[in-house]
């Protein structure tokens, strides 16, 4: 039985399935999901992310955890670093901040994956690289502060969708095809003028009918604990993703429909092949970071990743790998990765980075206004 039959077994058993409940079966399923049956990543999957386009990126990451660590006093802390993927960010982040004087003896890294697959691979190219290096599924316990990071981690979590209409929330749901062969949507009817949960903070009747609205309820209980571990223990964490902000002005803001898959570096249809293509939702930062202040934390104004990086001084990183380089065509490698990591029409501007902090710690480099600095 293919992973498309078994999930048309269940809809037939159950009935139709949320966006999350079809998400979790195509991405997680223990034999066939997407995450845990192969390997997604680099030129032969189906997609790349910063860290495989360019090392500056996991090395700006280090740094700046290495400087919050150093304005926390240099305790001993915990780096968490949630789905890692090919553990490279992982690998330059360490790299990064090998000669920091006494952060590695102080860090213990603490690697959450729930792929066994993409486990397999950090443990092959982090070996020997750290002395403490541990792997969970889920978020581990621990009473020490934490750094935490995450790329490209809160976009592949399950998503609903709600529909505002007159009466109330429509849920979004997968449903079997007209044809008996294939998946397809349907709007469940719904009479709750409140979405489940406590965010976005929206009311059906406030707002224009028909306006879609993404909730990813895993997101905001990740970070809602790790805020709230933040806030009592100490640390900080970064966390960079494709996603929006809702503009200052507004109480509501919908992101629209964001639900997407990609294959082979193409977009996708979302029901077609489940466990073939990745699925993923833009992350609705917004809501994140109102629920990191719930959880006793601040956030500064979000970032996007093209000022993140130019802020951090990548481009004196960049010169300095540049003159080391020992091609033109190692040098072309290094310029494009990085120029497609901040130009405006590719990741630079729809990437944005979140930074969660305890009160009175200034998050580095986020606390001057954003502003254009081009060099
Ligand atoms: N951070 C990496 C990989 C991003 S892909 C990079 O930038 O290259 C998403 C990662 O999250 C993968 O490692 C995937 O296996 C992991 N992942 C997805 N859902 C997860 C979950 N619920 N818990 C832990 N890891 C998860």
């Amino acid at each position: 039985m293919t992973l498309l039959d078994r999930i048309r077994s269940r809809i037939e058993d159950e009935g139709a399935l949320t966006i999350a409940e079809y998400m979790e079966m195509a991405l997680a399923d223990p034999e066939e999901g997407y995450y845990t049956s192969r390997t997604p990543l680099g030129l032969q999957g189906d997609f790349v992310t910063a860290p495989e386009i360019s090392q500056i990126f996991g090395e700006m990451l280090g740094i700046w955890c290495a400087e919050v660590w150093h304005m926390l006093g240099k305790p001993e802390m915990d780096v968490l670093e949630f789905g890692p993927g090919m553990g490279t960010l992982m690998d330059d982040f360490l790299r990064a901040t090998r000669k920091v004087a006494g952060f590695h003896e102080a860090i213990s890294v603490q690697m959450v994956e729930l792929s066994p697959v993409l486990r397999g691979h950090q443990q092959e190219l982090l070996q020997g690289k750290h002395p403490r290096i541990h792997w969970h599924t889920h978020m581990p316990e621990s009473e020490r502060p934490w750094l935490v990071i995450g790329n490209e981690f809160f976009d592949a979590l399950p998503i609903r969708q709600f529909r505002a209409t007159e009466a109330g929330f429509c849920e979004r749901m997968v449903s079997l095809a007209e044809d008996g062969q294939g998946l397809a949507f349907a709007w469940e009817n719904g009479e709750s003028s409140r979405l489940p949960g406590d965010f976005p903070r929206m009311v059906a009747g406030e707002l224009p009918v028909d306006t879609i609205i993404e909730i990813c309820p895993d997101a905001q209980e990740t970070l809602y604990l790790l805020a709230q571990h933040i806030a009592e223990k100490g640390g900080a964490a970064l966390f960079v993703d494709y996603g929006y902000t809702r503009p200052e002005d507004m109480d509501v803001y919908a992101g629209g429909d964001t639900f997407q898959a990609v294959k082979r570096h193409e977009f996708h249809d979302v029901l077609e092949t489940p466990g073939e293509a990745d699925l993923t939702a833009h992350v609705d930062f917004s809501t994140l970071a109102d629920i990191a202040v719930a959880a006793g934390c601040y956030t500064p104004p979000v970032l996007n990743q093209r000022d993140f990086l130019l802020r951090m001084g990548a481009v004196a990183r960049l010169e300095n790998l540049l003159a080391q380089a020992r091609s033109e065509a190692i040098r072309k490698t290094l310029s494009d990765g990085f120029n497609r990591l901040i130009d405006k029409n590719e990741m630079g501007e729809l990437f944005k980075v979140l930074a969660v902090m305890p009160a009175g710690i200034p998050a580095p480099i986020f606390t001057c206004e954003t502003g254009e600095e081009d060099a």
